[in-house]
């Protein structure tokens, strides 16, 4: 009797383990919300779009060369898989879909150019990992670790979906790639290259555009508040013969901005110094700025993040919820160009 006893417990576990565990784990699938399938859609899509770009045939542009900047070696990487650590460095992934496309395409449009303008400032490399310099990249294992457990896998899909979905696509302007210059938020216009790169030369599609919608982002107001006798100090740094008699009115006025109200030139006293050397020197976000003296202090109050050329990130961002298309958010910064598959 005891023997049977034991007999029918096996069986009986042996069914559960066969027959009715898998069933619970099925019911769970099922038994998913509306939100949990949109998932499983976006997985599907993300699979059509991960096959779609394993055909995409980029011939010379196949792989590219990446130096990292750190440790100074060259990583050789497919075009799109570099893309992957383009877009997820340089754009937040809660941004909308259309955005983070248009981040993608203006990113491999940048890489082509470097590819296709190699000025060998990199050696044997096409680009590097440096954001001032050329693109920030971040590897997918360093990426998934700074994003909290409950956002990685969609936000890498996300991330994945932007490049995939406009795989082959770049910004053309007579036929060739053009140097798709990006940055932050452009604090309502952006900038003409010549009047950020001095002496640079200026390109027909990066002309001074206005945009809405970047004031409801936290990049686009900042202030630096700073001491009188710091501030001397540092610009004492570069310009030793530099004085200001802080008790003259006028002692620091701005004389002249750029077409787009950037400031080009400061008087620090008995010395000019360009709106660009200003900015860095005192780690201002932008040259979009205005000066005011309160008591002993000296307070820059900026507008928008970056040096302004070209596309604005948050402005893409914002028109992107406007309905607009990852086509017509690049046509709308990018003067007269094209989308075209390479
Ligand atoms: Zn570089």
């Amino acid at each position: 009797m005891r023997f049977v006893n034991k007999y029918i417990m096996y069986i009986m576990i042996f069914v559960l383990i066969i027959f009715v565990l898998p069933a619970f784990c099925t019911k769970k699938v099922v038994g998913k919300s509306e939100k949990g399938e949109k998932v499983e859609q976006n997985k599907e899509q993300y699979e059509e779009t991960k096959q779609e770009n394993a055909k995409h045939d980029y011939s010379k542009y196949g792989t590219i060369k990446l130096l990292h900047k750190e440790n100074g070696q060259i990583e050789e990487l497919p075009i799109d898989e570099y893309l992957y650590g383009v877009v997820s460095a340089e754009m937040p992934a809660n941004y909308q879909e259309e955005a983070l496309k248009a981040q993608a395409v203006a990113a491999r449009t940048y890489t082509i150019y470097q590819i296709s303008n190699n000025n060998g400032k990199h050696g044997e490399a096409d680009v590097c990992d440096d954001s001032t310099c050329c693109q920030a990249w971040i590897s997918k294992e360093n990426r998934m670790q700074k994003w909290s457990e409950e956002v990685r896998e969609k936000n890498w899909s996300k991330i994945v979906l932007s490049v995939n979905s406009t795989a082959g696509k770049i910004i053309t302007y007579n036929n060739e790639a053009i140097n798709a210059f990006f940055h932050s938020n452009s604090g309502g216009k952006t900038e003409l290259a010549s009047n950020v790169w001095i002496g640079g030369k200026d390109f027909p599609y990066l002309q001074s555009v206005e945009t809405s919608g970047e004031d409801g982002y936290t990049q686009y107001s900042s202030e630096v508040i700073i001491q009188r006798k710091d501030l001397l100090e540092k610009l004492k740094q570069e310009y030793p013969e530099i004085q200001i008699n802080f008790e003259e009115s006028e002692s620091i006025k701005i004389l002249d901005y750029t077409q787009s109200r950037r400031v080009r030139t400061v008087k620090f006293g008995n010395t000019e110094i360009p709106g660009t050397k200003v900015r860095s020197f005192l780690g201002l976000k932008s040259t979009n700025f205005s000066i005011n003296s309160e008591g002993d202090n000296v307070i820059f109050s900026v507008k928008g993040y970056g040096h302004g050329v070209g596309m604005s990130q948050t402005g893409a961002d914002s028109m992107a919820k406007a309905g607009n298309s990852y086509e017509e958010i690049l046509k709308h910064f990018y003067t007269g160009v094209e989308i075209t598959t390479i």
